[in-house]
């Protein structure tokens, strides 16, 4: 089943195209991160999927309903965090939930998500009195009142500490794993890889990828890099005898082999081995999601 389906959605502003005939599903119970720089058209996308901004082309269906016209059915459906989310600094934490509440048919009792995201015992307090992942902590909260299907997480962890993080994306697998479906924006690229089920790489308005952590990376079709420490001159030899070599790279006694083939190493080993020659300390450095994203958003810089 599908939560989400977008097709060929566009939408302007005055003449700046922000999102240009993008087309993709999301299936349900799954993490889809939308990823793309800044301008790139993710929040526009979110805004035009929950209803806040009508589309001026294309169709969007989100759990089968028009996000425009089932408005007040998709209300209690989806649950919603915006990036830089602002609340009133006077307003206790208990105060802000029962507001929540009270907005739904069947609201969730608070208690026990605060319970869940270890915040009981900030209840009382105001929200001006927490820290900005206790606050980040709040704004799920918030968006589960509901009790909802959908859940739109923009940028959720930014500005969050290391350890806060962590505990943030073990709130986001709960809830994917309790059966709801997550759409989610990042700027960090190992969190998408830690989370995502399904990735879809936006630039310019426009989906340049769309696929499993793996099949970016693939699609990105970047070298693996085999490094080794040698005192030998090893580049022509190796050139000579073994296919598949981009280039070879040498930084005092550090060598490095570039290549597409994933098993290029063992014949690395072989010749070095039969040749005779010491080396030490080989490894081989896989393409990351940040690789493959900063090659597809055209933001490719050497840093291997
Ligand atoms: P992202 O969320 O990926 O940062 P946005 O969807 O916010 O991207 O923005 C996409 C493009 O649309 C950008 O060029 C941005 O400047 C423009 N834009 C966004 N909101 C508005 C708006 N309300 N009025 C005019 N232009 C906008």
């Amino acid at each position: 089943m599908k939560a989400i389906e977008v097709y060929g959605l566009k939408k302007e502003y005055n003449s700046i195209v922000a999102v240009d005939d993008i087309s993709f599903s999301v299936e349900e119970g799954s993490i889809f991160g939308m990823l793309g720089p800044n301008g790139a058209g993710k929040s526009t996308t979110i805004e035009c999927i929950i209803g806040l901004r009508k589309k001026d082309n294309g169709d969007v269906k989100i759990l089968g309903l028009d996000p425009i016209k089932d408005n007040s059915k998709l209300y209690n459906l989806i649950g919603v965090q915006l990036q830089e989310t602002s609340y009133q600094d006077k307003i206790r934490v208990s105060e802000l939930c029962d507001l929540f509440m009270s907005m739904y048919d069947e609201p969730l009792d608070y208690i026990p998500l605060l319970e869940r995201f270890g915040l009981l015992e900030k209840k009382k307090n105001y929200m001006s009195e927490l820290s900005g992942g206790q606050r980040q902590k709040i704004a799920i909260i918030l968006a589960l009142i509901a009790n909802p299907k959908i859940v739109f997480l923009d940028e959720l962890t930014t500005g969050l500490d290391p350890k806060a993080r962590r505990e943030m994306w073990k709130c986001i697998r709960e809830l994917r794993d309790e059966g709801r479906t997550i759409f989610m924006t990042t700027h960090y690229l190992e969190e998408a890889e830690y989370l995502c089920d399904e990735i879809c790489i936006i630039n310019n308005g426009e989906i340049v990828a769309i696929d499993n952590i793996s099949g970016i990376i693939d699609r990105a079709n970047i070298d693996i890099i085999v490094s080794f420490e040698t005192k030998e001159e090893v580049a022509s030899l190796i050139k000579e005898n073994i296919t598949g070599v981009s280039k070879i790279e040498r930084l005092n006694n550090m060598v490095k082999v570039y290549s597409k083939r994933d098993d290029i190493i063992s014949d690395i080993v072989i010749l070095l081995r039969n040749k005779n020659i010491d080396y030490s300390r080989i490894d081989v450095i896989r393409p990351t999601l940040e690789d493959a994203y900063l090659k597809l958003t055209g933001k490719e810089w050497e840093v291997k």
